[in-house]
C-alpha cells in the first residue's frame, strides 16, 4: 500500500518499485489523501472539475503500474489538517488492505514546503502505529494489522534502495497519465513530444542518480523503518 498526498505523488516516489512488484504478483493499493483540486496554473479550470479529471488520471496511472486498487480520501487539496480523524482513516485502510509493505511521504524531509506532504506523511506513520493494536479505533471493527516494513519516499537520509532497472519507462508512463500536471510538475510534458521526452530523460537521470550510491543502474531510494 502506498499513501500519497496528491494524485501523482506515489508515482514520483515509488512508481518504479510498485510497477515491478505488481508485475511479480503483488497486490498494490494506492491511497490518495487529497482531491488534487488546487493542482493547476490554468485560471479557467474549476476545482471540482479538476478533482474529477485527476481521479481519471489516477485510475489510468494505476492501470499502467498494475495497481489493483485506488482509494481516494478526498480531503481538500492544500488544506490537509492533521487530525485523529485522518489518522483513523489511514489506519482503517491499512487494516482493510493488510499490506506487507507500506509506502509514504517522509514527513521529516528537511525544507519540505508542501503542507499536505508533511501532514500525509505523519498521518501515514501514525495510522500504521494505530493499525497494529486493537485498542486503537476499536469502533472500526476490523482486525489489527502490522506491516513488515515502512518505506518513506523523498527521504533526506535513504538507507534502502529498490532496483527499478527496466521499470523507469513504466514509472514515467504512469506519471504522464497525470496529464493535468504536465505544466506544473512535469515541465510542459503535456505540450509537445519533445518536452515529454525531456521529462522522460529527467526521470531516468534521477533514477540513475538515486541508484548510484547503492551500485544500481536505476533505483528508487527510501528510508526503511521496521514497524
Ligand atoms: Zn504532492
Amino acid at each position: 500500500m502506498a499513501v500519497g498526498a496528491h494524485p501523482d505523488d506515489v508515482e514520483f516516489g515509488a512508481g518504479g518499485t510498485l510497477g515491478r512488484w505488481a508485475a511479480a504478483g503483488t497486490e498494490v493499493t494506492i491511497v490518495v489523501v487529497t482531491d488534487g483540486s488546487k493542482g493547476t496554473w490554468d485560471r479557467t479550470v474549476e476545482p471540482h472539475l479538476l478533482a474529477a479529471i485527476r481521479k481519471d488520471e489516477q485510475r489510468a496511472a494505476a492501470g499502467v503500474l498494475g495497481a489493483a486498487h485506488v482509494v481516494h480520501l478526498d480531503h481538500v487539496d492544500g488544506e490537509l489538517q492533521y487530525s485523529m480523524d485522518l489518522r483513523a482513516q489511514i489506519c482503517l485502510q491499512i487494516r482493510l488492505a493488510r499490506p506487507q509493505v507500506l509506502f509514504g511521504h517522509d514527513p521529516w524531509q528537511r525544507y519540505q514546503v508542501h503542507p499536505d506532504h508533511r501532514v500525509a506523511g505523519l498521518a501515514t506513520i501514525d495510522g500504521m502505529v494505530a493499525a497494529r493494536d486493537h485498542l486503537f479505533f476499536p469502533e472500526q471493527g476490523v482486525e489489527p494489522h502490522r506491516p513488515d516494513a515502512l518505506l518513506l519516499f523523498s527521504a533526506d537520509e535513504p538507507d534502502h534502495w529498490e532496483d527499478i532497472s527496466g521499470w523507469v519507462a513504466t514509472k514515467t508512463e504512469a506519471l504522464l497519465c497525470h496529464r493535468s500536471q504536465g505544466t506544473t510538475t512535469m515541465g510542459g510534458a503535456d505540450r509537445s513530444e519533445a518536452e515529454a521526452t525531456a521529462f522522460r530523460d529527467r526521470i531516468r537521470d534521477r533514477a540513475a542518480e538515486l541508484g548510484a550510491p547503492a551500485g544500481l543502474g536505476e533505483a528508487e531510494a527510501f528510508k526503511l523503518i521496521r514497524p
